[in-house]
């Protein structure tokens, strides 16, 4: 049986710590704040920032909202980040993906100011994160390595088995395993026999976003197993790319999902706005 990697509890020390550091700061007349861009209707999207409000509110952050039309042009949305990004009293800007068709993600993403895109996706911060100098760590990979650290799982000489190639984790997951010495392969939705790869790891992250993708048999007894997906069942309830009960009694480290990589990608947010804010202010 695996032992259970306890996402919400290492999430909840994390925003403690938070909370702290917003304290020191308003001691001083400062209020961190974050701004979170959403476009549209998405009703996923509405969740996620509303459980970004309730972070913030838990952290001592002023959360702000802004919350813009299906139909606001890309120009209009560049506008809307150039004010946030000349605004003084806002440390951390992100904006909520995915946006409208008609807006490039990456246009957007590029208009953030650098020092405020506590997303870690800007260029610059992509590029950093590469060359092992982050600035700011990416959320759900920075979570991901607290959690290994915390169940004292140590990558180095490990081979670690990222399935997902995207911007926001499996890549940046990609970098931060490497610069801990663990031999990175990344499986995407083009590679041959997935089981053949994910036999292999000693470290397992799915990070793909399809319900039962990862089962048993492609698990190789006694690996540390990190389920970043979040697929909704028929009946509501939240599931993540690996099949649980198939994988418990192969593994040695698993995370549940709920209340694994999500709470830790959502407290990671909320450190890097506060190390945002205090930086605003040397
Ligand atoms: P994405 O759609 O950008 O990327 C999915 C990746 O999966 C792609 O690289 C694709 O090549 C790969 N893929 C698709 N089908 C595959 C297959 N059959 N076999 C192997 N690889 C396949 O998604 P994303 O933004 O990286 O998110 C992935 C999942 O993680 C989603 O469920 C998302 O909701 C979840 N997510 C969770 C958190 C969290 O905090 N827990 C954070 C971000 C994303």
């Amino acid at each position: 049986m695996a032992i259970l990697m306890d996402g919400k509890a290492a999430a909840k020390t994390i925003k403690a710590e938070v909370l702290e550091r917003a304290q020191r700061l308003r001691e001083r007349g400062i209020e961190p704040s974050l701004a979170v861009i959403l476009v549209g209707d998405d009703p996923a999207s509405a969740v996620y920032v509303r459980n970004k409000e309730k972070d913030c509110e838990e952290c001592g952050i002023k959360g702000i909202v802004c919350r813009l039309p299906a139909e606001t042009t890309q120009d209009e949305l560049l506008v809307q980040i150039a004010r946030l990004d000349a605004n003084p009293a806002v440390h951390g800007i992100l904006i909520q993906q995915p946006l409208p068709a008609g807006i490039d993600p990456f246009v957007a993403t590029y208009a953030v100011d650098p020092c405020k895109d506590v997303d870690a996706l800007h260029p610059q911060n992509a590029g950093l994160i590469s060359l092992d100098r982050p600035h700011f760590l990416p959320c759900t990979p920075a979570g991901i390595m607290v959690l290994l650290d915390l169940y004292g799982i140590d990558p180095r000489g490990k081979h670690a088995v990222i399935i997902g190639r995207s911007h926001i984790v499996g890549k940046p997951m990609t970098q931060l395993l490497l610069s801990r010495d663990a031999t990175v392969t990344v499986c995407h939705s083009r590679t041959p026999d997935l089981g053949a790869v994910t036999r292999t790891a000693d470290i397992l992250v799915s990070a793909v976003g399809r319900i039962g993708l990862v089962t048993g048999d492609m698990i190789k007894p006694g690996a540390a197993v990190i389920d970043v997906g979040i697929n909704r069942k028929p009946d509501g309830k939240l599931a993540g790319d690996v099949v649980f009960a198939e994988a418990e009694p192969v593994a040695s480290y698993i995370t549940p999902v709920p209340g694994g990589v999500g709470p830790m990608t959502r407290a990671i947010l909320m450190k890097n706005t506060i190390t945002a804010a205090v930086e605003a202010t040397v």
